[in-house]
C-alpha cells in the first residue's frame, strides 16, 4: 500500500540495507572506495555494477538522500547537488549545446534569471516568456528548442505558471519540461502531476527546512522518452532509456562541474525533510491568516498571496497545490519607506533566503534584485518597494503583533 509522505521519508533509509539497525544513514564522509578486486572496481566505473568510486559522483550517505527525494518526487532518479543553483546550472550544462534553444519564464527567481543569461552568452539561445500564460510558451517555442523551464510560485512575486498546459504542450512537442518546485515541495505539489520530465528543487529551502545546509537536487520522473533527445552521449545510452538523461546529469554533471552535495549537508537535509510536512502545513496557516489580516491593512498598499481570493491564478492554487505555502511578497502604502518599516519589526528577521523555520523579510529591489536594474525589474514585475515574505512557524499571533507594531511605529 502506498504510504504518506511524511510515513515514506521516516522510513525511507530503511528499504536499503541497514548499517547496525541506525535509524538514520550514516554520514559516509570517505572520498575514495576501495575494492578487493581490480576487476570489480572497472564494473563500477563502466557502470555494469553499482557502487561509488570517488566523492565527487556522489556518497553513500548522498545516494540515500537522493533515494528520499525520488520516492517524494515519484521519480526514477535523482541526482543531488551542492545547492539549487549547482542543480539547475549542472544539468543545463550537462544536457544542452551552443544552438540549442531554450524557453523559460519572465517570473524567474533572479539567480536562475542571471544563469540563463551566462548561458547565452556562451551560445544557448533563451527566450522569456510570460509563463502565466502557455500560449505565450507556446509561440516561443523553435525547432531547436531542446527544453522549457518554468518555477511552480515564482520567486519573490508568486505568479503561478500554466503548469498543466505547458506539460501538454510539452508533452505534444517532445519537448523536455523542467520544473523548479522549490516554492511548493512535495507536499504541495508533485510536478509529475502536470507531466514535467525533470523536477528540480533548491534542497536549502522548505525540503531542508532549517536554514542550516545548502542542497539541490534533479529528478527524473520517467515520463520523457531520451531516446529522442538529441545529445545523449554514446556511454550513456545504455540499459533503460528512462535513465539515459540522469545517468548523463550525473556523470557530466558531478564530473564536470563538481558541486557535490556533501554527506554531512545530505544528513542534515534528510533530517530536516522528516518534518516538511508539519512545517509546510504550519507555514501555510500562518501564512494565509498574515497575508489575510496585512492586505486589510491601511499601510498596506498590495499584498501578493496565492492564497487570498485576489490573486491572479489564486483557482490555481487552488486546483492544484494541497496549501498555498509560506512565500508572499507585499507593497507598502506610497509614503511608508520599506525600510523603516523592516528596521521596526522586532521577530521578523531581516534576511535573504526562504523556506526557514523562522520568518525572513527583504527589500526585493534594493538585494537579490539589485544588480539588475531597474527596466529589468519592470519586466519581471518587481515593484521598487516589494518586500518578500517567508513565512516561518512561529507562533502566530506573535507574527502578527509583530507586524502590528511595527505599521503602527511607522505610521505615527
Ligand atoms: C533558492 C532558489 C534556488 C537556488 O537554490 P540555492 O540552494 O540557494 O542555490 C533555485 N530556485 C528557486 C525557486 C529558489 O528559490
Amino acid at each position: 500500500m502506498a504510504k504518506g509522505l511524511t510515513t515514506t521519508i521516516l522510513h525511507a533509509d530503511r528499504q536499503s540495507e541497514i548499517e547496525h539497525g541506525a535509524v538514520h544513514k550514516p554520514m559516509h564522509p570517505a572520498v575514495a572506495f576501495g575494492y578487493r578486486s581490480s576487476r570489480d572496481l572497472a564494473a563500477v566505473f563502466q557502470g555494469e555494477r553499482p557502487g561509488h568510486v570517488y566523492g565527487r559522483q556522489g556518497n553513500p550517505t548522498t545516494a540515500a538522500l537522493e533515494a528520499k527525494v525520488s520516492l517524494m518526487e515519484r521519480a526514477v532518479g535523482t541526482v543531488c547537488f551542492s545547492t539549487g543553483m549547482a542543480a539547475i546550472g549542472s544539468m543545463l550544462v550537462a544536457l544542452l549545446r551552443k544552438g540549442d534553444h531554450l524557453v523559460s519564464s519572465q517570473f524567474l527567481f533572479g539567480n536562475t534569471n542571471s544563469l540563463l543569461q551566462t548561458l547565452a552568452a556562451i551560445g544557448v539561445e533563451v527566450t522569456l516568456a510570460d509563463a502565466t500564460d502557455a500560449g505565450a510558451i507556446e509561440r516561443a517555442l523553435r525547432p531547436e528548442t531542446r527544453l522549457v523551464f518554468v518555477e511552480t510560485i515564482a520567486n519573490p512575486a508568486t505568479q503561478i505558471a500554466d503548469l498543466a498546459a505547458i506539460g501538454d504542450l510539452c508533452a505534444a512537442r517532445g519537448v523536455l519540461y523542467v520544473v523548479d518546485s522549490t516554492m511548493t515541495s512535495p507536499w504541495l505539489f508533485q510536478p509529475v502531476s502536470v507531466k514535467a520530465s525533470l523536477v528540480v528543487h533548491s534542497l536549502t529551502k522548505w525540503i531542508g527546512g532549517h536554514g542550516n545546509a545548502l542542497g539541490g537536487s534533479v529528478s527524473d520522473t520517467g515520463l520523457y522518452d531520451w531516446t529522442k533527445y538529441p545529445h545523449i552521449a554514446a556511454p550513456y545510452r545504455k540499459g533503460n532509456p528512462a535513465n539515459w538523461g540522469l545517468q548523463q546529469i550525473r556523470k557530466k554533471g558531478l564530473r564536470d562541474i563538481g558541486a557535490t552535495l556533501s554527506a554531512e549537508h545530505a544528513h542534515r537535509l534528510s533530517v530536516g525533510a522528516e518534518t516538511l510536512a508539519l512545517r509546510l502545513d504550519k507555514a501555510s496557516a500562518n501564512a494565509l491568516a498574515l497575508a489575510t489580516w496585512l492586505q486589510a491593512q491601511p499601510g498596506v498598499a498590495r499584498v501578493a498571496y496565492p492564497g487570498l481570493p485576489s490573486h491572479p491564478q489564486h483557482a490555481r492554487a487552488r486546483d492544484w497545490f494541497r496549501r498555498f505555502g509560506g512565500l508572499m511578497a507585499f507593497e507598502l502604502r506610497e509614503g511608508i519607506d520599506c525600510f523603516d518599516f523592516l528596521d521596526a519589526l522586532q521577530v521578523v528577521i531581516k534576511s535573504s533566503h526562504l523556506g526557514d523555520t523562522r520568518t525572513l523579510a527583504i527589500p526585493v529591489s534594493h538585494t537579490i534584485f539589485f544588480e539588475m536594474g531597474a527596466a529589468q525589474r519592470v519586466q519581471m514585475g518587481i515593484g521598487e518597494s516589494l518586500i518578500r515574505l517567508s513565512v516561518g512557524i512561529e507562533d502566530y499571533d506573535d507574527l502578527q503583533g509583530d507586524f502590528e507594531q511595527a505599521l503602527a511605529k511607522v505610521a505615527a
